[in-house]
């Protein structure tokens, strides 16, 4: 279990920007300490918790690139034809049986070890058979598709590190270096839960003023999509008692409780005073928009992190703070999603000294890529995510975009699964 020092998480600051409070996250969270081995097939999402040093080279042998003819470089004539005896052959899997001799050729298929000696492939596009003979045109290069040992990985060097979350491409990378297994840290173990009496399960009956609770079914989806195992405590009421007894017994036995609704200082405070009743709660106000305020705090010494009620807002704060707190968690390096630079397709005025997430869309022309921001804009209107490509990030000193400046964009594919 990921231990929290006593009321870790106090900010001092009037307005906390994001890369201030992404120090605080790095600094205060330990990570988790625990490691497991996987098999291959149940590593995707997880955080590979020891380098993975080549045990070999990658590739084992050198091997021919193409369908063709092996043969020796020096053989061949620079200015006319070289006619050679061909005299073996080698495929994938099944190598000459015998010591390569200069002066014969050798039918070769792609992915077959180049027989010893044997430096160069001529394609058979470009080769002319005739009774046991191969016509070669002069001009080939040597080493000419040949695949050499070790170009890929070179062994004894890293071929993946410690703290990198495994995607499909470094299994496919750990299973040629002959993994069958990875060590790998253990999965987070997060209680998630919504707060609000307005909220129904989807599938019952929608009383009155009530709405359906999207903000779980979102958040688990994001986050089993970073590898975390989430317990659903489901919908809670505007009741500090029953928050409080569920927090408390969340405790026992997660590494994170993350929830949303019921964060904004001024309304009934129901969740601000349960969880400060079991340990101790700050409002970050966070410089950015949407999303403050965000709430960390420590239900005893558990993390417990508390994203806004907006859907809209829900989003952002989970990609700009939640999802760096759960890498750090984890024991992942920081995550460092792509931002593009594009060009701006609309004006805008905004407040210094805050960070400003637009939702925007995109669309190439000539040059590069034009962003239009998504034509309404509120922090509840869901489906501007569904329908956006990603967000625009407008930083605290700008002031003002105007159609033709370029802006940073950062695709949800990045950041959103
Ligand atoms: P609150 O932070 O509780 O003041 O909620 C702010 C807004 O977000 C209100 O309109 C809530 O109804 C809405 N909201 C809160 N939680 C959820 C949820 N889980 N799903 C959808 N909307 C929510
Ligand atoms: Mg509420």
């Amino acid at each position: 279990m990921a231990q929290l020092s006593e009321d870790c998480f106090a900010f001092g600051g009037a307005l906390c920007p994001v890369d201030k409070a992404l120090s605080l996250i790095e600094e205060k969270v330990q990570p988790v300490v625990e490691n497991e081995r996987v098999a291959l097939s149940q590593a995707c999402g997880r955080i590979l918790a020891q380098d993975l040093v080549a045990p070999f080279d990658l590739p084992p042998h050198a091997n021919s690139a193409v369908d063709g003819y092996a043969l020796a470089f020096a053989d061949l004539s620079a200015e006319s034809e070289t006619v050679l005896p061909v005299t073996g052959l080698a495929a994938a899997g099944h190598p000459l049986a015998r010591p390569f001799v200069p002066g014969e050729a050798i039918r070769i298929f792609t992915g077959a070890a180049m027989p010893e000696g044997a430096d160069t492939v001529m394609m058979q596009e470009d080769c002319v058979v005739e009774r046991g003979f191969v016509r070669l045109k002069p001009g080939l290069r040597k080493g000419a598709n040949r695949r050499e040992a070790g170009e890929d990985v070179t062994r004894g060097t890293i071929a993946l590190c410690a703290g990198r979350r495994l995607l499909p491409a470094d299994l496919g990378l750990a299973a040629a270096l002959g993994c069958r297994e990875l060590e790998v840290r253990r999965a987070l173990r997060v209680a998630l839960l919504s707060n609000g009496d307005e909220l129904f399960e989807p599938g019952t009956p929608l009383p009155a003023g009530a709405i359906y609770d999207s903000n779980r079914h979102l958040l688990k989806g994001l986050l089993r999509g970073l590898g975390a195992a989430v317990s659903d405590l489901g919908i809670l009421p505007d009741r500090e008692a029953a928050l409080r007894e569920a927090l408390l017994s969340a405790a026992g036995e997660h590494d994170l409780i993350v929830a949303s609704g019921g964060m904004s200082s001024g309304e009934e405070d129901h969740m601000k005073r349960a969880v400060e009743s079991c340990g101790s709660l700050h409002f970050w106000r966070l410089a950015i928009k949407p999303g403050r305020p965000v709430a960390m705090g420590q239900v005893g010494s558990v993390p417990f992190l508390g994203l806004p009620g907006n859907p809209v807002a829900v989003a952002v704060t989970f990609i700009v703070l939640a999802r760096p707190f759960l890498f750090r968690l984890a024991g992942a390096l920081a995550p460092s999603p792509l931002v593009f630079r594009v060009r701006a397709a609309f004006s805008y005025r905004k407040k210094k000294g805050r960070r400003e997430y637009l939702r925007g869309r995109l669309r190439g022309e000539g040059k590069g890529l034009l962003a239009d921001r998504y034509p309404v804009e509120g922090a509840g209107i869901l489906s501007s995510i569904v329908r956006s490509d990603g967000l625009l990030i407008l930083d605290e000193a700008t002031t003002a975009i105007d159609p033709g400046e370029e802006v940073d964009f950062l695709p949800f594919s990045e950041v959103l699964w």
